[in-house]
């Protein structure tokens, strides 16, 4: 075992009960704490067959869901230094597709005005959708990828912007200033998500929103798949539903005005290729190159939170 060099924690991220009480419900053979830092193979492994993860415990307080081991914010770095732009094989018009059903939630509950953050823009999809149709003042993008600076600036060119390569944390902003603080695919992938959730309760304004998408671990396509369920991975040392994702929020100070289970969109074609490689099959008929895209309830949650 090589414990010592990864992060074992001492609490649940989502209620902090002792982990001590926690129950192994999920783990990969073989688990990745059983393996040297540097050993596991390919760190985003998205829709392939062989998966290593670290183990995951279900909490009897939250019934929250995480890995009671995990790298450490330093290795974390390193790993994520080193990955390419996310979702990569999930061509733009797809992701775009996503993106605006979110968007649509969004619109449903925010105003849409005053400053905007968002945590992981990625090449800004999200963010050039919210400043099209809305009315933001300022724009704060935390992106840690360099790499798509220079696109974010781009997209979003003519507004007021700042890019920032740095983690977010607590005093970064000027409290009580956001309209929004946007968290898609973001909050799975923290060590410490509350600590980022009280940082941007402090920085939203009274009657500003909070929009995060994350994994739902209690959708019927996680519990059909089982291990087998992609979202279990290297990269998440904690997976929601909307039961705990609703107990992280509460205990972080907000209200959840909206949770829905979201829809992805997907060329066929990636679907059946991606169906395919869970089930352990690695080769697939490539004559069959339909532009067509579908929308599944893929075992994602889309969540509106206010203030309280
Ligand atoms: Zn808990």
């Amino acid at each position: 075992m090589n414990h010592n060099e990864y992060l074992v924690r001492a609490e649940c991220p989502i209620c902090a009960a002792p982990v001590a009480g926690s129950k192994l419900v999920i783990r990969s053979d073989p688990p990745a704490e059983t393996l040297p830092f540097g050993s596991h193979g390919k760190f985003l492994s998205g829709y392939t067959s062989r998966r290593i993860f670290f183990s995951y415990a279900r909490c009897p307080i939250c019934e929250g869901l995480y890995c009671p081991v995990f790298f450490t914010q330093k290795q974390l770095d390193t790993l994520y230094a080193h990955q390419p732009e996310n979702l990569v094989d999930v061509p733009l018009a797809s992701r775009v597709a996503t993106l605006r059903a979110y968007f649509d939630l969004l619109k449903q509950h925010s105003n849409l005005t005053g400053n905007y953050l968002e945590l992981g823009p990625d090449i800004g999809v999200f963010a050039e959708l919210c400043a099209r149709d809305g009315r933001f003042s300022e724009f704060h993008l935390y992106e840690p990828n360099v790499e798509v600076h220079q696109v974010l600036t781009s997209r979003l060119a003519g507004q007021k912007l700042h890019i920032s390569p740095a983690s977010y944390v607590q005093g970064s902003l000027p409290a009580s200033s956001l309209g929004v603080a946007i968290a898609i695919h973001v909050l799975d992938h923290l060590i410490d998500p509350a600590t980022v959730l009280r940082a941007l309760h402090q920085d939203l304004a009274p009657h500003g929103r909070l929009f995060l998408a994350t994994h739902d671990e209690a959708s019927l396509l996680a519990r059909t798949l089982g291990r087998r369920w992609p979202p279990y991975t290297l990269q998440h040392p904690q997976l929601f539903s909307p039961k705990t994702i609703s107990h992280l929020l509460e205990r972080c100070g907000f209200r959840v005005i909206a949770a829905q289970k979201s829809l992805n969109y997907f060329p066929i074609t990636l679907l059946m290729r991606a169906s395919l490689n869970i089930f352990g099959i690695e080769r697939w008929p490539n004559f069959m190159n339909f532009p067509w895209q579908v929308g599944l309830r893929l075992g994602n949650i889309a969540t509106v939170a206010a203030r309280v």
